[in-house]
C-alpha cells in the first residue's frame, strides 16, 4: 500500500472536508470553504494538487473558486453531466472513469439519488471511498433530485465494496441517525450498542467518520433494507423524524 493519510477537517455545522495527503501534496474532497483548507495546507507545507467534488451542493463546492485562485495549478474534478452547475472543471469524469491521483488509483461511480449527478471516488486498493451525501453513519442522504429507487440502487452498489472499506462521507450525522434507527428497530442490539459508542465518541469531541462499511452493513437499516419498499418506508419515516 502507498503511504497516505486522510485528515478530515470539521467545517460549518456538521460538514467535513477530507484532505488526502501524500508526501508534500494534498487532494481535497468537497471543500465547503477555502479558509480551513488553506490553513491546513500552510501549516503542513503542502501543495494542493486536486479538488474532487461529489456533487454540486454549496456545502461541497463553496471553497473551490477561492482555492483554485490561490493554487492555480490545482486540477478540479467533477461529474461530466453536472459541469453546467459545478465550478469550472479541469477534468470531467463519469461512471467507470479510472483516474490516478498522486499515484493512487480511483474508480468513479455514479451514485444518483441525493442529486441526479452524485458521484463517489473509490480507491479500491487503499480500501477508502469518498462518498459525499450517499451513505451516512446509520443513515443515507436525503433524496432531493433522484428517486428512492436511484438511492436504493446506489446504496446496494456501495455494499459490493470490501467490508473493510473506510467510508469518508461528508456529514457527521451518526448520532441523530442512530436515534432514528432506534425508533424503527427498538430491539436491534447492534444499533443500540453502536449508538452508545457513538455518543461516547462525540462527547469526547471526536468524530464517527470515517465509517467502516462492515459496521454499516450490520447497523444501517438503509443498507440492510430487504427491498425498495422497505427502504422507502424507512426513508419516509426518516424525513418525518
Ligand atoms: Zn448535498
Amino acid at each position: 500500500m502507498i503511504s497516505l493519510t486522510v485528515k478530515s477537517l470539521p467545517v460549518l455545522t456538521d460538514n467535513f472536508i477530507h484532505v488526502l495527503v501524500k508526501d508534500s501534496c494534498a487532494v481535497v474532497v468537497d471543500p465547503a470553504e477555502a479558509a480551513p483548507v488553506v490553513q491546513f495546507l500552510k501549516s503542513h507545507n503542502l501543495n494542493l494538487s486536486h479538488i474532487l467534488m461529489t456533487h454540486h451542493h454549496a456545502d461541497h463546492t463553496g471553497g473551490v473558486k477561492e482555492l483554485k485562485s490561490l493554487y492555480p495549478k490545482t486540477e478540479v474534478i467533477g461529474f461530466q453531466g453536472d459541469r453546467h452547475r459545478l465550478p469550472p472543471l479541469s477534468h470531467t469524469v463519469t461512471d467507470g472513469t479510472q483516474i490516478t491521483i498522486l499515484g493512487i488509483d480511483f474508480d468513479v461511480w455514479h451514485l444518483p439519488g441525493h442529486t441526479t449527478g452524485h458521484i463517489a471516488f473509490i480507491a479500491t486498493n487503499q480500501h477508502i471511498a469518498f462518498t459525499g451525501d450517499v451513505l451516512f453513519g446509520m443513515g443515507c442522504g436525503r433524496v432531493f433530485e433522484g428517486t428512492y429507487e436511484d438511492m436504493f440502487n446506489s446504496l446496494q452498489r456501495l455494499k459490493t465494496l470490501t467490508p473493510q472499506t473506510k467510508v469518508f462521507c461528508t456529514h457527521e450525522y451518526t448520532v441523530n441517525n442512530g436515534r432514528f434507527c432506534e425508533t424503527i428497530l427498538p430491539n436491534h442490539a447492534a444499533i443500540k450498542e453502536r449508538l452508545k459508542n457513538c455518543l461516547t465518541i462525540r462527547e469526547k469531541g471526536e468524530f464517527t467518520v470515517p465509517l467502516r462499511l462492515s459496521e454499516e452493513l450490520n447497523t444501517n437499516p438503509f443498507l440492510f433494507a430487504e427491498n425498495l419498499q422497505q427502504f422507502s418506508q424507512y426513508r419516509d419515516a426518516r424525513n418525518r423524524f
